[in-house]
């Protein structure tokens, strides 16, 4: 598998510090894999359990899935966007814990920083609720890139077989609700994700 690994990385040009095997299945037995580290430390992790389940081709395409965001730079990319996000909500929170209304609004009759902070983590995510559809098709987007990443430098077929794998193991549908899946889901329902890599497989 190590051989298989090294040669799909040489072959994507990326560079890494070694690959690694987490000890997952003492806590649960979900499946995952992720690059960690910057710049020439960059690190791929698999988790034990991952490595249990999935065939050394299932494996190569889920290392390849992973690639594709890397290359496609989804991973800078996200970097960026959660900084300037996190940016503007403290810009909000320094806005918000001056005005009086904000805890009168949300039901407290005292003001003080320590309140404000907590409302702010507990309250104004509802409030921005209606947005995470946006959010999910950005991702959404990333993921079909990175699967067409895969089946260009593995196997689509492998990769088909190694989420149906993953979405029985974690007991999930196929085939979400559309309004309900654009809400809770980052990820593309797995049959429009199958149906993209067949295709791309033809
Ligand atoms: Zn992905």
């Amino acid at each position: 598998m190590k051989d298989r690994i090294e040669a799909l990385l040489a072959k994507t040009g990326f560079s890494s510090n070694g690959i690694f095997v987490m000890d997952g299945s003492s806590r649960s037995g979900h499946g995952n894999a992720y690059f960690t580290g910057l710049g020439k430390n960059k690190r791929i992790v698999f988790y034990d359990t991952l490595l249990e389940k999935l065939s050394v081709d299932e494996v190569e395409a889920v290392l390849a899935h992973e690639l594709g965001h890397f290359k496609h730079g989804h991973i800078k990319q996200r970097f960026i966007e959660g900084a300037l996000i996190s940016l503007a909500g403290l810009a909000l929170l320094g806005c918000l814990v001056q005005l009086p209304e904000f805890y009168v609004g949300l039901g407290m009759t005292t003001q003080s920083p320590a309140i404000a902070l907590l409302l702010f983590m507990t309250a104004v995510p509802t409030l921005f609720f209606w947005l995470s559809p946006l959010m999910a098709i950005k991702s959404r987007t990333h993921e079909f890139e990175a699967d067409t990443f895969a089946a260009q430098h593995a196997s689509a077929a492998s990769l088909v077989s190694a989420l149906l794998g993953m979405y029985r193991d974690n007991a999930s549908t196929l085939t979400p609700h559309p309004l309900y899946s654009a809400y809770h889901d980052s990820h593309p329902p797995a049959k429009i994700r199958i149906d993209h890599l067949k295709s791309l497989q033809s």
